[in-house]
């Protein structure tokens, strides 16, 4: 038996193919058919059948316990479904349908979300449902509300293989997101003059394969991502015909982002004036402009603006909605 289906570890979203052998066994392997990883699988999506068939530590059964100071005993799944449902029950017909709530996981697959959803909202009646993937994206969100209007991220993956400046903020691609790292990589190979900015404070393995270190004190994101904004804007490296056509507020941003000098932000941000006119030439120049960005930006109480400032750079060089130039949270 043979299903296609998706790697659930992280946002690069890897097709697979599991195939289940007569004996119960599982292989994986990478879908070659498939657009984000192409066949390709890192470590952890090559090992996900180990997830399902290792049993030593897994929970094979449920258990039940009537309150806390009595052991667990292994029950049916009719019985604990049924316990489950009953709670569930007293509680709603007591106190309503928002004294329930779920929190279910972010490796959900959209068929489990679309399930867990229509549970909470279309039948019990409640919006009680929350996930781990707010704590992750939802200043991207925002930030994309606030400035495209919807939250809708334009971008695809073949745009990867199209741009020639990529500025990684707030991430360690080589780790976390390693397929969508490994096309970067191999892009680059085959066009040494793509360069790559890496922002962050350690010195990560995505940091050592970039061009360009900015290892920024931690937080000043926003202050690093102006003064950039400020010297394309003074080094004339902008799209007036986009600003002018498509964007509103550029006065604003502008009077802004030039309140403070290149120098101060570079002392802000602990990190020289050079190398931040050093990035603003590479991105101001580029043909093809690629941000990519995840918690060092999100996770944080000004996840949002710092969204903002990134997505900033791309309205005011036109670097959006043609191939090889979005941002990419
Ligand atoms: S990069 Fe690795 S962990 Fe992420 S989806 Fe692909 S195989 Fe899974």
């Amino acid at each position: 038996m043979t299903h296609q289906t998706t790697c659930c570890y992280c946002g690069v979203g890897c097709g697979i193919v599991v195939k289940q052998e007569p004996n119960g066994r599982l292989t994986v392997e990478g879908d070659k058919q498939h657009p984000s990883n192409r066949g390709m699988l890192c470590s952890k999506g090559m090992n996900l059948q180990y997830t399902v068939m290792d049993q030593s530590d897994r929970l094979l059964y449920p258990q039940m316990r009537l309150n806390r100071n009595m052991p667990k005993q292994r029950v049916s799944w009719d019985a604990a479904l049924e316990r489950t449902a009953a709670v569930f029950k007293t509680f709603i017909q007591k106190y309503g349908p928002d004294s329930v709530a779920f929190y279910v996981s972010g490796q959900c697959l959209t068929e489990e979300y679309y399930l867990v959803n229509k549970l909470i909202k279309g039948f019990i009646g409640s919006n009680n449902i929350d996930t781990n993937s707010r704590l992750c994206m939802s200043s991207a969100v925002v930030g994309y509300k606030l400035s495209l209007g919807e939250d809708s991220v334009p971008v695809c993956y073949d745009d990867i293989e199209e741009a020639d400046v990529f500025l990684v903020q707030g991430a360690n691609p080589a780790w976390c997101h390693p397929i969508l790292w490994r096309r970067i990589e191999a892009h680059k190979a085959a066009n040494p003059n793509v360069k790559i900015i890496c922002v962050d404070p350690r010195r990560t393995d995505t940091a050592r394969s970039s061009d360009l270190h900015l290892p920024i004190r931690p937080g000043t994101d926003i202050v690093l991502n102006n003064a950039i904004g400020r010297l394309m804007i003074e080094n004339g490296d902008i799209d007036l015909d986009f600003i002018t056509n498509h964007a509103d507020g550029f006065v604003a941003y502008s009077e802004q982002i030039m309140q403070r000098t290149v120098d101060e932000a570079a002392a802000i941000c602990g990190i020289s004036a050079d190398s931040i006119q050093q990035a603003a030439d590479w991105i101001g120049r580029s043909k093809g402009f690629l941000s990519l960005w995840t918690m060092g930006l999100n996770q944080s109480v000004i996840g949002v603006n710092k969204n903002l400032a990134i997505i900033n750079l791309h309205l005011i060089t036109g670097r959006i909605g043609k191939p090889a130039t979005a941002h990419f949270p």
